[in-house]
């Protein structure tokens, strides 16, 4: 109470002496600050430390490499931090190296633009110092994890989930796609801070040649392009399906028989299959805007169950979460929650 965490409810009668006074979080006095770096882009948000959004995010687009976004994102920091901050969430894509305070790579840091997608076949070389974020914290707590592990301390904090229980939440998006496992609650740490990259499971997969600089990355294959790419439509194909259109569109227009969605779903699967076998998680959380489109959605927890092994078929929960993107402000500001509230973030 004295931190302004909780706060006293109106007592109710007890049934002798004392009246029972129940406490509650404190939703008005602090909050947390969510900042977010994306390439070409960051953006500030606040939320009470029940993880309402206080107020409006602010976002900023930035031109002009990563140095220029990270001190757009120190300066909308300094602006959003106050004495009722409690501590500061920061969510960045690919590595980040928490020792030297350095993104090192992914698509944030390239070797020519800076926080923007690097080059085909030239993974990003220079790392780009998160220093000042620090410096506009002040005496505020921060916490810097990839945009995955805030989307899954958001998850942790939403749903009611068993403290023992190993989660793994996967996002899928057109060419995107990104994991993060919960060790007992816990985010796995590895031996550099990132997403589990299954979006950089490879395959024998004549695809486009991935940012990582590899070819047949699976996030390279469940995309638009690579949908293209074995039909031979070009960028203008028709877009009402049956030959071109989106990723997304052709998957809310989905009908069985579609044979190259089914293909490139055919790999996902696979995919996540793979790396469920191999962790054994209770809980497997898909996290998509797919999730509004009830047959791609059957097609793919069909095709996963037909495939894991038999004795974990019964074993591991398949959720589906329609969350909007994980590089977002105020899913940054549920990793100071996470901070406040979980063990093994802060
Ligand atoms: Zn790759």
């Amino acid at each position: 109470m004295e931190a302004g965490v909780l706060r006293e409810c109106q007592a109710k009668p007890s049934g002798g002496g004392r009246p029972r006074v129940p406490l509650e979080i404190d939703p008005v006095r602090r909050h947390m600050v969510g900042l977010t770096i994306w390439p070409g882009a960051v953006s500030v948000a606040k939320v009470n430390l029940r993880g309402h959004l206080v107020g409006k995010p602010v976002a900023r687009l930035v031109t002009g490499g990563a140095g220029r976004l990270v001190d757009a994102a120190a300066s909308l920091l300094g602006k959003a931090v106050n004495e009722q901050t409690m501590g500061v969430g920061v969510s960045v894509p690919g590595f980040y190296d928490p020792e030297s305070r350095r993104i090192m790579s992914g698509p944030a840091v390239s070797g020519s633009g800076g926080l923007g997608p690097g080059e085909p076949g030239e993974p990003g070389v220079s790392p780009v110092s998160l220093v000042p974020i620090f410096e506009r914290a002040g005496d505020h707590p921060v916490i810097i994890e990839n945009d995955m592990h805030a989307l899954g301390a958001r998850w942790l904090l939403t749903h009611k989930a068993s403290a023992g229980h190993d989660v793994l939440l996967i996002n899928i998006g057109d060419g995107e796609l990104g994991a993060a496992m919960l060790i007992g609650g816990r985010p796995h740490r590895g031996c550099a801070s990132s997403a589990n990259e299954l979006g950089h499971m490879r395959y024998f997969a004549d695809t486009e040649r991935c940012y990582c600089g590899q070819v047949g990355c699976l996030e390279r294959i469940f995309s638009s392009e690579y949908l293209r790419r074995i039909e031979g439509v070009g960028e203008s194909g028709d877009e009402t399906g049956g030959g071109g259109g989106t990723l997304m569109k052709r998957s809310a227009a989905y009908e069985v028989g579609d044979e190259s969605l089914e293909m490139l779903y055919d790999y996902l699967a696979n995919g996540i299959v793979n790396v469920v076998n191999f962790i054994r998680p209770h809980r497997l959380v898909l996290v998509s805007e797919l999730t509004r489109y009830p047959d791609v959605c059957d097609l793919l927890t069909r095709s996963i169950r037909s495939r894991l092994l038999g004795e974990l078929v019964d074993r591991v929960r398949i959720d589906l979460w329609d969350q909007p993107v994980a590089h977002q402000a105020e899913t940054a500001g549920w990793l100071g929650l996470a901070g406040l509230y979980c063990d093994g973030w802060g």
